[in-house]
């Protein structure tokens, strides 16, 4: 991965973007760019589940990036599922180009706390190394402050730290930040 571009999906504000284009380059060793794109999510709404289909939303982000070393990460604020999971906080292709996140359950205000835009912002953070670290072919660690340790709650997420672990760092071949 040499380019990472964001993309803001939905109602998403720009904070989220802007923010990840400062951090990730120093955890990811790759450039960061915000680029525009209008997909449309309707189709892709699920009336029962009141979410949206997060696999199709993914497919919708592999035509972006002009060239293989560019990954393209999806930020968006709506609620997103996979079909066999309540909810997701985020999917990625595994050894793919392409992942999504979503912030919707990293705000303190969905679990009826007080907002805490920087704990939101560093929550995104996280999901977001995490879901690019798939799309690197990393799978899931049992080091339980590693960021690619699977997360199902913000409690497992505030545990993490941002970066990869020792191990995981030496298998993408880039200086461990641990
Ligand atoms: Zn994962
Ligand atoms: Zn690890």
């Amino acid at each position: 991965m040499q380019n990472i571009l964001l993309v803001n999906i939905g109602t998403k504000k720009q904070n989220v973007a802007d923010f990840l284009s400062f951090s990730l380059p120093g955890i990811l060793k790759a450039s960061c760019r915000v680029v525009e794109e209008n997909i449309v999510l309707e189709p892709y709404y699920s009336s029962d589940r009141r979410q949206y289909h997060s696999t199709e939303i993914l497919k919708q982000l592999l035509p972006l990036g002009s060239e293989a070393k560019d990954h393209v990460l999806g930020i968006m604020d709506e609620d997103i599922y996979i079909p066999i999971l309540t909810f997701v906080f985020g999917e990625a292709q595994l050894g793919g180009r392409c992942a999504l996140i979503s912030g919707h359950r990293l705000h303190q205000e969905f679990y009826g706390l007080p907002e805490d835009e920087s704990l939101y912002l560093h929550r995104c953070e996280k999901e977001a190394v995490h879901e690019l670290g798939h799309t690197l072919g990393l799978k899931h660690c049992d080091n339980f402050e590693c960021v690619m340790r699977y997360a199902n709650s913000v409690a497992d997420i505030d545990i993490k730290r941002n970066v990869f672990c020792p191990s995981c760092s030496q298998v993408l071949g880039i200086p461990s930040l641990w």
